[in-house]
């Protein structure tokens, strides 16, 4: 398959109005200058037209959430059959998307804890997200910080950005940073070496991470230039996000092939979209096609709560029963992480189908992925090691240079030996209060 295709070739003639060369229509900033904003140029370029009546509603919607999707993503779109193609339904905007339900949350909650300046979002104990972009190559219609058509910025003040490096370097428990966005891609390769060369100076911070959408939507941005610079700031780590089969084209192999080559471990985020993905054949061949590129399925999420995206929630069960169908049926490279992220900033928490059916003293029953029924004989024997967190003194010979301890928290904490606490409970609990006295209300 070539990277010019001839529907491509059609698209970029219609922009045009002629006839354009193969490096033009993969000079990604050729592809941005011709970002589809526009209802009509949306038809015009895929050769379809709305019904008057999907039109309008799809207007409606737009003044809420506009459209903004790159001709290469627009390419892909089947327009034999375009109203059900995922990639359509990832990019066109969608009546429902106006319907807001009762348990729909406007932005991402995150509380101020967890956000110490508006660049950061520091939620688990040794890593942060790192903002540094609000722009994108497309608008996915399934985005959780869906883009307003009220919002007008675009890259964070450079103030903020400072203030986030200066935030990373006070912050000596940090030793993996995310940098999120919008997408980080989006930024020049000047601006995105000055921050990586920023970053690198703090000695704590062990590995980067990039999150970017670009390697599906607008793979040219995967300059030899571009991979040059992220390879001069090793470890560093890219998590991209193909929600289908069908996004991995030509153009985007080469992309993954590109930053695989430079070194840089790459990994999957998809969303399960009702329409989309929520089909266990679907999101198996997926992952193959994932693997096949060197890149590691790395989560699967449950679809967020927020606004407008009531269409595309499946239920958490649907994701179950992937799982289902990938653990054990496929490579274990293949199969990603189902998550929910907690609504109120609760973080992620993975969810699978159940393996340990009953247990004894002596035994564990399980089952496999097939449904056979097995039993695992404990040890007769085991010298439980008392651990008081003396890890000096222990002859598992923990080398402290890199095993930093730290502060015990949450369930770990019922589970050790040098805590004391038997229970965890949530703060404002009427009964202890009631016990305490502290009687209110
Ligand atoms: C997902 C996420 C991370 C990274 O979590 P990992 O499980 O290590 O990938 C960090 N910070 C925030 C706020 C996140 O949502």
């Amino acid at each position: 398959m070539s990277i010019y295709s001839s529907v491509q070739q059609k698209i970029a003639e219609r922009i045009n109005d002629g006839k354009i060369s193969t490096s033009k229509w993969t000079d990604w900033q050729w592809q941005l200058r011709h970002v589809v904003t526009r209802l009509e140029t949306f038809e015009k370029l895929l050769g379809i037209e709305l019904e008057p009546d999907e039109r309008r509603k799809a207007e409606q919607t737009l003044e809420k959430f506009p459209l903004a999707v790159t001709p290469y993503y627009l390419s892909l779109i089947d327009r034999q059959d375009y109203l059900n193609d995922p990639i359509f339904r990832q990019s066109f905007p969608n009546a429902q998307e106006l319907e807001v339900t009762r348990c729909d949350i406007g932005t991402p909650p995150v509380t101020s804890q967890d956000k110490p300046v508006s660049s950061i979002t520091h939620r688990y104990p040794d890593r942060a997200q790192f903002h540094v972009s609000n722009v994108c190559a497309m608008y996915c219609r399934h985005c959780t910080h869906k883009r307003r058509a009220e919002d007008t910025t675009n890259i964070p003040h450079l103030e903020q950005v400072h203030a986030g490096l200066d935030y990373l370097r006070s912050a000596s428990e940090v030793r993996d940073v995310l940098i999120t966005g919008g997408d980080p891609l989006m930024l020049k390769d000047a601006y995105l070496d000055w921050l990586l060369t920023e970053l690198r100076e703090i000695e704590h911070i062990q590995i980067i991470r990039i999150g970017t959408r670009i390697p599906a939507v607008l793979p040219y941005r995967v300059t030899d230039e571009l991979v040059a610079t992220l390879k001069k700031h090793h470890p560093v780590w890219l998590n991209t996000h193909f929600n289908h089969p069908r996004e991995i084209s030509t153009s985007s192999r080469q992309a993954l092939s590109k930053l695989a080559d430079a070194g840089i471990p790459l990994g999957n985020e998809s969303v399960l979209l009702s329409g989309v993905n929520d089909c266990p054949r679907i999101i198996k061949s997926l992952v193959h096609k994932l693997v096949e590129n060197r890149v590691r399925p790395y989560y699967l999420y449950q679809c967020d709560l927020s606004e407008g995206l009531s269409h595309f929630r499946t239920p958490v069960g649907k994701g179950i029963e992937i799982m289902e169908s990938l653990i054990g049926h496929t490579s274990g490279y293949a199969v990603p992480t189902f998550v929910i992220d907690a609504p109120g900033g609760g973080g992620k928490i993975p969810l699978g189908p159940n393996y340990l059916i009953s247990l004894a003293t002596n035994k564990v029953v399980l089952r496999n992925y097939e449904g056979v029924i097995t039993t695992y004989k404990e040890p007769d024997k085991y010298e439980e090691k008392f651990c008081d967190r003396k890890c000096d003194q222990c002859e598992l010979h923990l080398n402290l240079e890199y095993g930093q301890e730290m502060e015990t928290t949450g369930i770990e904490k019922l589970l050790s030996d040098h805590d004391e606490t038997i229970s965890l409970t949530p703060s404002g609990n009427e009964r202890l209060e009631r016990q305490n006295g502290n009687r209110s209300g």
